[in-house]
């Protein structure tokens, strides 16, 4: 008899639990309250446009392509990768950008034109970051979090100073230039902490930017969320949209037993949530939770996003797939987010035209326009912030672009703080989980499995190993080991 499984939220470490437990000879079957599949990688289409309306960065190729893999696949069976050239550029006044290239040759040289001698010690700190990737994303992340010891390797043993120090620090040593100080600290917020917070070790995330690159899978992000259902379903996965889990059924010996969906019970022998991890323990007796709300509310958050999606009438100049305005106060920014809550008066942002690359995403002709503001988990959202920070970027917009863009905006869409709980029961609103602090990294985060209800486990970016499409994919195997051996 093949053991049943209820899995909770079809984000990316659902669904790749869902296709490593079929794998495994589990009756597997995933609940989704949403209409559509993938959690926060949703795609909104409107009048010929498409937006990812979560991750756009596709970085660390290599672990998409472990994942198809195991299943004796490969991406190129369920889409197609370009490496974007510029993977991005930085935008740090009127028309003063710095592009980071496809390869290490073009941006050694434009951080050389930027300052003297840097492409030296640039060379020095990636081939740094690559043995620290090698050790991290080879090895250390395929560890589930049930013990300290699991960090303890003859290698990581050597490696220790790169936990004492942080990212920050180790860029101010060795390099001047406020612009590259910047482009450098920039990878590690995608772990969702300060990069005064982060430890050195993260370091290998400027590997995964500068040496691995930045690819677009064609049709957007949400291609891997069809590949990765379509695979799925090949193996017997079996999905259920509009249904929204109210309850985490558990028997009097303490063992999950199934869930209910608006009343119905639906019986399982094991149930796995990749909803966020906050509410999953909400659905369940208090008595069964294993952490309190004093817990969650200590905790680092990545932070949540103000986010605009818009449909422009034409072609913008001068951009890029993906660009970042870092033309103003970074320590600022961070302060309001983790420091003292509040909107941010000078934000940085991100904007995305996927359309500046991919044709399949705008009508010929346009350009589909996706903006992200970073802010504070939990503060209060309100539309007339959304329409005072949309103003403040497009005027920001238009002049580092020197271009007119408000009046060719043929419609746009927002998503904030109120959207990520409704939509997705997230934890104050947190875009992307729990940050990768030295504090919460691997053993220290929320666990894979239940400390208090027998066959009940967890998945998803506040678990381990932390935020990100590639550690979700991680995280779905993890717990699928986890599980089977059970
Ligand atoms: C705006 C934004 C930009 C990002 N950019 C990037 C990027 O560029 N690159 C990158 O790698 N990562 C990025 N990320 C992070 C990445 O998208 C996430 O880390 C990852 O998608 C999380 O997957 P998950 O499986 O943990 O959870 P989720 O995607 O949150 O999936 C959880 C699912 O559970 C469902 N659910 C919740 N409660 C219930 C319930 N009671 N019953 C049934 N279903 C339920 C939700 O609807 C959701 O579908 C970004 C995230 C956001 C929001």
């Amino acid at each position: 008899m093949k053991r049943k499984i209820a899995i909770i939220g079809s984000g990316f470490s659902s669904l790749s639990a869902a296709a490593y437990l079929a794998q495994k000879n589990f009756e597997v079957h995933v609940f989704e309250k949403n209409q559509t599949l993938g959690g926060r990688a949703r795609q909104l289409k409107k009048e010929g446009f498409t937006f990812d309306m979560g991750p756009s960065w596709y970085w660390m190729p290599d672990v998409f392509e472990s994942f198809f893999n195991d299943f004796g696949k490969t991406t190129e069976d369920f889409y197609k990768l370009e490496r974007l050239d510029p993977g991005y550029q930085v935008f740090f006044g009127e028309k003063e950008t710095i592009p980071i290239g496809d390869s290490l040759e073009k941006i050694y040289a434009v951080f050389e034109k930027e300052e003297k001698g840097s492409s030296i010690k640039l060379a020095r700190f990636i081939s740094n970051a690559k043995e620290n990737y090698d050790i991290a994303i080879k090895d250390l992340v395929y560890r589930p979090g049930l013990s300290p010891l699991e960090l303890v390797t003859p290698t990581t043993i050597k490696k220790v100073k790169y936990f004492l120090s942080n990212i920050k620090k180790d860029v101010y040593k060795d390099f001047k230039s406020p612009k590259l100080r910047q482009i450098l600290q920039f990878p590690v917020l995608f772990l969702g902490a300060k990069p005064a917070n982060t430890p050195s070790f993260y370091n290998f995330m400027n590997y995964a930017d500068f040496g691995l690159g930045t690819w677009h899978p064609e049709k957007g992000m949400y291609s891997i969320v069809s590949g990765m259902v379509s695979l799925a379903a090949s193996l017997g996965v079996k999905f259920h949209t509009g249904a929204a889990v109210d309850q985490i059924l558990v028997d009097p010996s303490g063992k999950a037993k199934g869930i209910q969906i608006n009343g119905e019970k639906i019986s399982a022998d094991v149930v796995l949530s990749g909803a966020d991890y906050h509410h999953s323990e909400t659905l369940l007796d208090q008595k069964y939770r294993a952490y309190s709300e004093e817990y969650w509310d200590k905790k680092v958050f990545a932070p949540s996003s103000l986010l605009f999606y818009i449909g422009l009438d034409r072609k913008v100049k001068d951009v890029s797939h993906h660009n970042l305005f870092f033309d103003v106060d970074f320590d600022e920014h961070a302060r309001v987010i983790y420091d003292d809550p509040a909107w941010p008066e000078n934000p940085l942002f991100y904007a995305n035209f996927p359309s500046a690359s991919d044709p399949t995403m705008a009508p010929k002709g346009k350009e589909a326009c996706f903006l992200l503001i970073p802010i504070a988990p939990g503060i209060e959202d309100s539309s007339e912030m959304r329409e005072h920070h949309l103003n403040l970027v497009l005027e920001r917009l238009e002049k580092l672009t020197q271009q007119t863009i408000k009046d060719h905006i043929l419609f746009c869409e927002s998503f904030c703080v109120e959207d990520f709980i409704k939509d997705y029961n997230s934890y104050k609103g947190n875009a992307y989980g729990l940050a990768n602090t030295l504090l919460q990294t691997a053993f220290l985060r929320p666990k894979l499995k239940s400390k208090k209800v027998k066959d009940l486990y967890f998945t998803g970016q506040l678990t381990v190993p932390g935020p990100g499409v590639p550690p979700a994919l991680i995280s779905g195997k993890l717990v699928a080991n986890l599980i089977s051996k059970s």
